[in-house]
């Protein structure tokens, strides 16, 4: 196996890790500390996964099944999960799938446009759509399945999928950053671009029409926070945010990654610096599966597979089948 493919693996790994870690203290306070949190994580139990990995395994699915973006398919996807097991999801994004089902039910399936399966997200929130985190939460199957596009491609990709059940542009960007940290993180430490100017520069331009600068604030803040020797849990809490919405998430997500590359950390080994960023997203409280689940993503496609802690691996639930379809997805991407 190649360090690309070990990348990819540790992308997908790190994410269900995250989710099924995060999940344990979701919404506790207060949030125990690191020693107690680490006796947990030492107990035999086995850590179910949540609708991060329900969702972020949909999306895997159907790129490998397809071969491409099929919004339909990933549509029908995502419905026939949310109906066997509507447990663990965001509270108002039943009725999309509610209403995607019957579209499914109702119609031919050679009929059904792609106008169709974007319009129960739009009815969201009287008409705004749903800026939550669910599309970003999902989105690291798409980096690893876009590692060769460009800009543009790369950005429809997100857009797309993040549409089927998220239309406000809060929650559109929000997987848009997160997916370009990842697509970043897979080429870390060789990267000759340095990730905080590479997402303000695609914030800027998703913006440019916007009077609300939201995201450019929040990489604004993270740039301040790098700075700083040590940042209090409390302190990134409150300045990035760690509630259900992607903009008070995602950016918590890649701070908590991001700050394993201070010179402080430096002394870490890889393994360490994954741990290190799982715990500190989790410590930051509120929605901690979702942001656990981000950030593990971000960090276990920069220090791979390997260095997944292997006894985290085996009390998470979904780890087997994040290795499968990683491995898919590399095997699409670099062996055509
Ligand atoms: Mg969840």
């Amino acid at each position: 196996m190649n360090d690309m493919e070990e990348k990819f693996i540790g992308s997908l790994v790190g994410a269900v890790v995250g989710d099924c870690l995060g999940s344990e203290y979701e919404f506790v306070t207060p949030i125990p500390s690191r020693e107690k949190m680490l006796k947990t994580y030492n107990s035999p139990c086995i850590f179910k996964y949540t609708d991060d990995t329900a969702m972020s395994r949909s999306v895997a699915f159907s790129l490998i099944e397809k071969k491409k973006l099929d919004c339909i398919d990933l549509a029908k996807k995502f419905t026939d999960e949310y109906i066997r097991k509507p447990y663990g999801y965001g509270a108002t994004i039943g009725e999309v799938f509610h209403k995607l089902n019957n579209i499914f039910s109702s119609k031919e399936y050679a009929s059904i446009t792609e106008e169709e399966i974007f319009s129960p997200s739009k009815q969201q929130h009287s008409g705004q759509g749903s800026f939550g985190n669910g599309a970003a939460m999902r989105i690291a199957p798409a980096s690893l399945f876009g590692i060769k596009s460009d800009n543009k491609e790369f950005e429809d990709l997100v857009r797309k999928i993040s549409l089927i059940t998220h239309a406000h542009p809060f929650g559109i960007n929000g997987a848009i950053l997160e997916a370009t940290a990842v697509k970043w993180a897979l080429k870390y430490p060789n990267n000759d671009s340095d990730l905080l100017d590479k997402l303000e520069t695609f914030a800027k331009s998703l913006e440019v029409d916007s009077e609300q600068k939201v995201y450019q604030e929040k990489i604004t803040l993270i740039r301040q926070l790098m700075l700083e020797y040590e940042t209090s849990e409390e302190d990134v809490a409150t300045k990035l945010g760690n509630d259900v919405t992607a903009l008070n998430s995602v950016p918590a997500a890649i701070y908590s990654f991001l700050r394993t590359t201070k010179e402080r950390f430096s002394n870490l080994s890889p393994e360490e610096k994954f741990k290190e960023t799982i715990l500190f997203s989790i410590s930051l409280g509120g929605d901690t599966d979702t942001i656990a689940s981000m950030a593990g993503a971000i960090a276990g496609a920069a220090y791979s597979i390997n260095c997944i802690p292997k006894n985290w691996i085996k009390i998470c639930e979904g780890v087997d089948d994040a290795r499968k379809q990683a491995h898919k997805l590399y095997e699409l991407q670099h062996c055509k």
